[in-house]
């Protein structure tokens, strides 16, 4: 898929690696929708640097776990752009605690942010991408999602549920030449992971074949890859420094 003209959508788009993958498409000249809920300025300052440097950006404030807000976001892009090539479905929360004491709120709220948003952002923008026969969907999913993590089942669960997705969508829409993957991130430096203490940080470290956790860089590098791609489709690519292999 080439750039020129392409539209990207990217939710949760304010910060971390969601921030970085709108700077790389920016930066190779995508026209790119910014979703964000709750960091304004973050988005804004994105904007900001980014329309200096003559790329095409908007932002727009929407919680995708609520479908309403996803309509409307989706309908923005129309209005801006005419047409949706790329949905980066990126925005996600994390949560930790023994399983028993997971209340019905925090599942639901887990499940509605980083599980249920998929579904509707997915389910807004596919008519549109089976209509034009082209279009690429990247879901951020999570190394949990495929090993399961301890202390954090419910994140765990959304991100297993999110490979499912892709697998199973990938062969429902290949033919309309869609195609659907999932990056599966290791440890990431990030706001998500600021409640590690520095000795944490280490021991992951010491576990990780490549000695070093993430950037942010190294997943944006690779939803670039993804969209470039023409042939890869229900895949789950890890991108972990070989934490597992
Ligand atoms: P982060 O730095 O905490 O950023 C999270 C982003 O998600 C923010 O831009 C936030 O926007 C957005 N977001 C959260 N709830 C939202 C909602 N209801 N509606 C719209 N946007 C919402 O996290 P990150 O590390 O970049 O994580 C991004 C994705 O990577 C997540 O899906 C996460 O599960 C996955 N991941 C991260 C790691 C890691 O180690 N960091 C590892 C594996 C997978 P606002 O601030 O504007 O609300």
């Amino acid at each position: 898929m080439k750039e020129e003209n392409k539209v990207a959508i990217i939710t949760g788009g304010s910060r971390g690696i969601g921030a970085e993958i709108v700077k790389q498409l920016a930066d190779n000249n995508y026209k790119v929708v910014l979703n964000y809920n709750k960091s304004e300025k973050e988005a804004k300052e994105i904007q900001e640097q980014l329309l200096k440097l003559g790329k095409e950006i908007k932002i727009f404030r929407a919680d995708i776990s609520n479908k309403k807000e996803v309509k409307e976001l989706i309908q923005f892009t129309m209005n801006n752009f005419k047409k949706i090539d790329i949905l980066i479905n990126n925005a996600g929360i994390s949560q930790e605690g023994l399983f028993n004491e997971i209340t019905d709120e925090m599942w639901n709220k887990i499940i509605n942010i980083n599980l249920n948003s998929v579904f509707y952002c997915t389910r807004e923008v596919l008519p549109y991408m089976i209509n034009q026969k082209q279009g690429c969907i990247i879901n951020i999913s999570s190394i949990w999602g495929e090993t399961g993590s301890s202390y954090e089942v419910a994140y765990s669960t959304t991100k297993s549920a999110i490979n499912g997705l892709t697998k199973a969508l990938a062969k429902e829409v290949g033919p309309s030449n869609i195609r659907v993957n999932a990056i599966a991130p290791g440890i990431i430096d990030t706001d998500m992971n600021k409640n590690l203490n520095k000795k944490e940080i280490e021991e992951i470290k010491s576990q990780i074949p490549l000695c070093r956790i993430g950037k942010t860089s190294d997943i944006a590098k690779c939803v670039k890859w993804l969209i470039e791609d023409e042939y890869t489709t229900g895949q789950i690519i890890s991108i972990n420094g070989g934490w597992y292999i």
